[in-house]
């Protein structure tokens, strides 16, 4: 049977894009450091849909590259370059339901945005909980297939914590509904945690039931220069102890901030830039809170003698301010060229000992690249950017990776593994632990029809792919 006519069947002709020029988007990862042809990219608007599209790849023997909203940072989302795989697209999978009150959660089709879904919740007094700049069109499923974290990990974990349920279409078409919202849950296997972080290798979510957290009355930002990512540690540690509202903390250094300001004319937050610039959000839960928020803020500084200045917004347009360049650096960066993206996350005691050491590795093997780093400090997790190095040159990727794990750390804090880690996987995991997922990965999809080669290398003599 002929792939694309039995696609066409699935989903109708208007959603299976064959010509060049309408598959281009999907195509090309957001980095522009990953692309693939593909076979046909299709859109099914239904969980049904959905089936019908994994049941015909699969009877074709074709893979399948589940796409969300194309912003994943480690080539995951996009076919590899042999030209032979379909893209799912979950676009059409838009829909955002009511807001139970009550229980805290709403139900999303897994290609809603996260800002519709932020959008759904604060209707409500709620928030998602997580959040991140690509917010317009990063999609509720493509931050569950790869657990995303952003800048509220500090106070509300990472997406898994806000996985209520889900709903999936596994690689034999079969559909897992996992959507009753229970808080408690015990019978068998967690399906639905399996599903979290699998990047498209075991199934295509097609709903999830996200669990709300409370929306603050009042949230303020407050920008610390310091001099250095050390004191930077310290004085979030004291501020994480002191402030049981902190949700967000995020670490900058003045040569990102001159980029962002050179490359797209936003200013750095504090005058001056100093060498480490930390911008914290602080949130109150009650009126009586939100009345004493600056001077609660104010108290636990008083004891941070490392902090040279400091800007606090209090409003909506003052706190957007002192956010946007913080928010604006992966753009900047693309001003630069194709970025090796190394997100990385270590102990915090050993955090600034590794900022500097992989400073200076990257120098020693990538001589005249342009080094930009920045990251979610509560969480141990920065993210190296280099651009000067070709996209296929591995060396400074291998080089920061292997000094992240040698620091007690993670190669993937919360991008995930996608291709550009894949035969780095070792560093962090060990033999016993690759074979279990080797193992649960044949279990599920033991064609190999799942986004091949993502993760995991693909075995030989099924969909062998880089
Ligand atoms: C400017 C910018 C800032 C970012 N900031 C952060 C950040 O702070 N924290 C963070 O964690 N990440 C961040 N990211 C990357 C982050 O991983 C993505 O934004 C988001 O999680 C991916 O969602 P997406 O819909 O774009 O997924 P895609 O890029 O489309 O896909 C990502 C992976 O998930 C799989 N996938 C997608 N949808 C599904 C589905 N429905 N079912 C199964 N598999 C699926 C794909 O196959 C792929 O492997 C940022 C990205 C950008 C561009």
């Amino acid at each position: 049977v002929d792939l694309v006519a039995a696609l066409v069947a699935s989903v109708g002709p208007e959603h299976v894009l064959t010509d060049a020029d309408r598959r281009a988007p999907y195509e090309v990862d957001w980095t522009r450091r990953w692309s693939g042809p593909a076979l046909a990219v299709v859109r099914p608007g239904t969980t049904d849909e959905v089936a019908a599209v994994v049941g015909a790849c699969r009877d074709a023997g074709v893979a399948i590259v589940p796409q969300g909203g194309n912003t994943g940072l480690v080539g995951g989302s996009v076919p590899r370059p042999r030209g032979d795989q379909v893209v799912l697209s979950t676009a059409r999978l838009s829909s955002v339901g009511a807001v139970d009150a009550e229980a805290g959660q709403v139900m999303v089709g897994a290609g809603a945005t996260l800002e519709a879904a932020q959008a759904a919740a604060r209707g409500a007094g709620f928030e998602v909980g997580v959040d991140l700049a690509a917010r317009g069109s990063a999609t509720v499923g493509g931050m569950v297939a790869t657990n995303a974290g952003g800048i509220h990990v500090v106070r509300n974990g990472t997406m898994r914590a806000r996985v209520a349920g889900l709903e999936a279409v596994l690689p034999d078409g079969s559909v897992v509904t996992r959507l009753a919202g229970l808080a408690k849950d015990t019978a068998g296997y967690d399906l639905t945690g399996l599903l979290v972080g699998s990047e498209g290798t075991l199934g295509v979510v097609t709903r999830v039931l996200l669990s709300l957290v409370p929306r603050p009355v009042d949230r303020i930002t407050v920008a610390l220069g310091l001099g250095s990512l050390a004191d930077a540690v310290a004085v979030v540690g004291r501020l994480a102890r002191r402030l049981p509202g902190l949700e967000a903390a995020e670490v900058c250094f003045a040569d990102g901030y001159d980029l962002v300001s050179r490359a797209l004319g936003v200013a750095a937050p504090l005058p001056g830039n100093p060498p480490v610039t930390v911008v914290v959000d602080v949130g109150a839960w009650s009126p009586a809170a939100a009345g004493v928020l600056v001077d609660e803020v104010a108290a636990v500084l008083a004891d941070c003698p490392e902090v040279l200045d400091s800007a606090v917004g209090t409003d909506e347009p003052t706190r957007a301010r002192l956010w946007e360049a913080r928010e604006r650096h992966a753009e900047a960066v693309a001003t630069v060229g194709i970025p090796h993206k190394l997100d990385v996350a270590v102990p915090l005691r050993r955090l600034a000992a590794f900022e500097a050491a992989a400073r200076a590795r990257v120098a020693e093997v990538a001589p005249g690249s342009t080094t930009v780093v920045w990251g979610h400090v509560g969480d141990g997790n920065l993210h190296v950017n280099v651009v000067g190095p070709a996209p296929d040159d591995e060396r400074v990727d291998a080089a920061v990776l292997a000094l992240a794990a040698a620091h007690g750390g993670t190669i993937a804090a919360e991008h995930g593994i996608g291709v550009a880690k894949r035969d780095h996987l070792a560093l962090t995991r060990s033999p016993a632990e690759i074979a279990a997922m080797a193992t649960v990965k044949h279990a599920l999809d033991p064609a190999g029809i799942m986004n091949p080669g993502v993760v995991l290398p693909a075995p030989p003599g099924l969909f062998f792919e880089l």
